[in-house]
């Protein structure tokens, strides 16, 4: 009874905040994109969907979906970037995860009243009309999680 009535709370709370959809897709920080597509393409066998440039967070980026959700590599083309001094710091590995919300204004509404530490205030906009903004990992537990909500028109941005 106590495990019915904390579900039913849960399931009122998102919908309260806006609902998480999915894990859009994994960030994983490398040293070289030509590299790493060596491993992630050509041993895994994934297909890549796009190269991009992305000079507003000063990385290049390349996505593989995996079914559902795709894992992107994430190169930075700067050395003084966040993401930059985070592969000198730490290595190559995961960076971020993303999960896709239905309504990214209302989620960070909801975090900043709950007093999470939000790295983006405002969402911004990606060359696609996906809107996204970072939460800070030191309110997820140590994980940076990045938010992505993809424009109305757009069913999925394969
Ligand atoms: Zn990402």
């Amino acid at each position: 009874m106590s495990v019915i009535l904390s579900t039913i709370t849960v399931q009122a709370h998102i919908k309260e905040i806006g609902v998480i959809k999915k894990i859009d897709h994994i960030g994983i920080v490398v040293n070289d994109i030509e590299e790493a597509l060596k491993v992630y393409q050509q041993a895994l066998g994934l297909s890549l969907a796009k190269v991009q440039e992305r000079p507003d967070q000063a990385v290049a980026i390349a996505f593989l979906p995996t079914g559902e959700s795709e894992i992107e590599l994430v190169q930075p083309v700067t050395s003084d970037s966040g993401v930059a001094k985070f592969l000198q710091k730490r290595g190559e590995g995961i960076h971020h995860i993303c999960l896709e919300v239905d309504d990214i204004e209302k989620t960070l509404a909801d975090l900043r009243e709950k007093g999470l530490q939000l790295i983006d205030e405002i969402p911004r906009t990606g060359p696609e009309g996906e809107r996204f903004a970072f939460i800070h990992p030191k309110s997820s537990h140590g994980v940076l999680i990045e938010l992505y909500e993809y424009p109305k028109s757009a069913t999925a941005h394969k």
